[in-house]
């Protein structure tokens, strides 16, 4: 139930206000993923899905992403994907305006859907918004209530194989970014945490989790089960309370060296309560700091962050029940929580496409056909890039 003085501060997503309904085809490739995304957007009321098509690349093999690969991939996958949600030949359906993931990525990757999204919308006579990856996931959790929820300003912890963010969201084309990785990100590290100790499959840390909720196996204890794991950026005297940073690289050069130290350099022939504790252990270490840091930006921000409300957990570690918990515990500030579900936590490109519906409704904004792939682009500078055009909305 919402407070009064919530729902004074509540107002409607001042967006479209058109006659008819329009369509939205919407491209994400940053990574490894080809997304396509028809949206139908009716004159009120959030948009439905008309079809929403997500190719990923396996890359088990290569043991992690390869760029070159990723590009191949979507070279093989994108125009497929777009073929599918646009329908059968014979009943295709013409957009009415282009979406695509501009930055930032895989220079390559992006590229391949950016090409494909101009052409289309230079065939069609359509407008074009580059957007941006991030704003495409910062936005995600408003997609459902039609902009309603969550309200600016709001909290967002991006949290994936790919970013690992504490985000101040003040506004529609205004983000701050509180506490970033200063090397790899949290999903990355579980990945190579889960690669040591023997996991298998392509999401390492899905299946991570996966031994952890298995109510059948017990962890072993402590003695049975000896690791030694690190607490990273830890205030010292000499770096009193002031580091506002994740870092996760440590993990993965903790546990194997764990692994070496007390297991003989491979957990595999041990049995899964071994496994287990090892897991749970990995898991609650990486959760804690970032609980620790998240807990640190609140009181180091604290007259920024004193009217936050509403608490963001997306990206592909935000399906995590047990980060889920840990954060609803640790933060007794935030009233409302939000969880995207897992299928808009995870790349996609329905974000895209309502990021798109965002900029295009609120801001007027669209793109220029010339805008090249970004591979660096941040997120507090959205408005920074070059090829925006701002102009009444056209034929809708
Ligand atoms: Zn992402």
């Amino acid at each position: 139930m919402l407070s009064l003085a919530r729902r004074q501060r509540l107002r409607c997503f001042k967006g479209y206000s058109g006659v008819r309904k329009y369509i939205v085809l919407a491209i994400e490739s940053s990574c490894d993923d080809s997304c396509a995304t028809l949206l139908d957007r009716p004159p009120s009321g959030p948009p439905k899905i008309i079809k929403n098509i997500k190719k990923t690349l396996d890359s088990t093999a290569a043991g992690g992403i390869v760029p070159s690969d990723a590009w191949t991939h979507h070279h093989r996958s994108m125009a497929d994907a777009v073929s599918e949600v646009l329908g059968p030949k014979e009943n295709r359906i013409t957009p009415d305006i282009v979406c695509a993931t501009r930055g930032p990525g895989m220079t390559g990757s992006l590229a391949t859907g950016l090409h494909i999204a101009k052409g289309l919308a230079v065939a069609w006579n359509k407008p074009f918004i580059g957007v941006h990856h991030m704003l495409g996931h910062l936005l995600v959790p408003r997609f459902e209530s039609n902009g309603e929820l969550p309200q600016f300003p709001f909290l967002s912890l991006l949290i994936s194989g790919g970013h690992t963010m504490l985000i101040l969201s003040k506004s529609l084309l205004e983000h701050e970014i509180l506490l970033n990785t200063i090397d790899i990100a949290a999903g990355n590290a579980i990945d190579c945490c889960a690669r040591a100790m023997g996991f298998h499959g392509i999401m390492l840390g899905k299946e991570m989790e996966k031994l952890i909720m298995d109510p059948n196996i017990i962890a072993a204890n402590e003695e049975e089960a000896p690791a030694t794991l690190p607490t990273p950026l830890l205030n010292n005297s000499r770096k009193p309370g002031k580091i506002q940073a994740f870092s996760f690289a440590c993990f993965e050069s903790a546990i194997e060296g764990t692994i070496e130290k007390y297991y003989g350099g491979s957990v595999e022939p041990y049995p899964d309560s071994i496994k287990k504790a090892l897991a749970i252990k990995v898991q609650r270490n990486i959760f804690d700091h970032i609980i620790r840091k998240i807990r640190l930006s609140f009181k180091l921000n604290e007259d920024k962050l004193k009217n936050i409300t509403d608490f963001v957990c997306s990206g592909g570690v935000a399906s995590n029940s047990t980060l889920r918990k840990m954060l609803q515990d640790s933060l007794p500030q935030i009233e409302n929580f939000h969880f995207p579900s897992v299928e808009l936590c995870t790349d996609n490109s329905v974000m895209i496409g309502w990021a798109g519906i965002e900029l295009y409704e609120s801001e007027n904004l669209q793109t220029e056909l010339s805008v090249e792939p970004l591979r660096k682009w941040e997120i507090s500078k959205i408005m920074e890039a070059d090829g925006w055009i701002k102009g009444p909305r056209k034929g809708l």
